[in-house]
């Protein structure tokens, strides 16, 4: 029985990796595209739209993510605040991106920091939340050092973001300012270095969701075919997503 829902998370990790890099690819590409072609506008007015379309599977893989879990584990069931918390702000955080994108459409691109520093914020707490959840996850179904790894890149990733905010709070102003063309570039190059260490560790936990709903154990990978214990005999991992499957 819990074999579905381990293909559901599977399947809500995949989705939420790949959507982001589509998004990230395709508004990359059009921007240079539109930089190319002496069109910076289009970028501006487009890019958060072709983000936002781009994004929406993701959304569906957070929800997925987020979904309860067993009732009898406590380790792997979230409680319905939680659940809450994660589906509600990635699907607050996505509205306002469509709302951005409309806004941006409509009354052009004199609202953008504002825009920003709101989408920022949902993120944030967005991100935050969901790699509890995988971190969560991977201490109970896959192997304690993705867990381990989950809170570390959680940790770097409130870290940056609270860079980000001083400096677009005391350095930038909401306008913009000269010094952006130092403190910006570099905590965007630290960002999108913690944005790929996020994916590379949710690419590894769909592949390990994957050795578990094979039967092998997610931490050595140990065929438990016929394990009746619950526990893994070569590293003494608890293999408690097996049971009852
Ligand atoms: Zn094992």
């Amino acid at each position: 029985m819990n074999v579905d829902w381990l293909k559901r998370l599977r399947r809500g990790a995949r989705l939420l990796l790949w959507s982001q890099v589509a998004a990230y690819l395709l508004v990359n590409v059009f921007g240079a595209l539109s930089v190319f072609f002496g069109q910076p506008q289009a970028y501006l007015t487009w890019g958060v739209l072709i983000h936002t379309s781009a994004s929406l599977p993701g959304l569906f893989g957070v929800f997925a993510l987020s979904s309860r879990g067993p009732r009898d584990e406590p380790g792997q069931c979230l409680s319905e605040p939680l659940r809450l918390a994660c589906g509600g702000v990635a699907a607050f955080g996505w509205l306002l991106h469509v709302a951005w994108a409309v806004s941006t459409l409509v009354a052009g691109d004199q609202h953008r920091a504002a825009w920003e520093l709101s989408s920022r914020i949902v993120g944030v707490l967005m991100v935050v939340l969901v790699l509890s959840r995988m971190r969560q996850l991977a201490s109970t179904l896959v192997a304690a050092h993705l867990a381990r790894s989950f809170l570390s890149v959680t940790y770097a990733y409130m870290a940056l973001a609270l860079a980000d905010y001083v400096v677009f709070a005391l350095v930038l102003g909401p306008d913009g300012g000269g010094a952006d063309m130092f403190c910006g570039w570099a905590l965007t190059g630290l960002g999108v270095v913690v944005w790929i260490w996020g994916l590379v560790l949710l690419g590894r936990f769909a592949s390990r969701i994957g050795t578990v709903i094979a039967g092998h154990c997610g931490n050595c990978e140990y065929d438990l075919t016929g394990n009746v214990s619950g526990v893994c005999p070569e590293c003494g991992t608890e293999a408690r997503a097996l049971q009852g499957a």
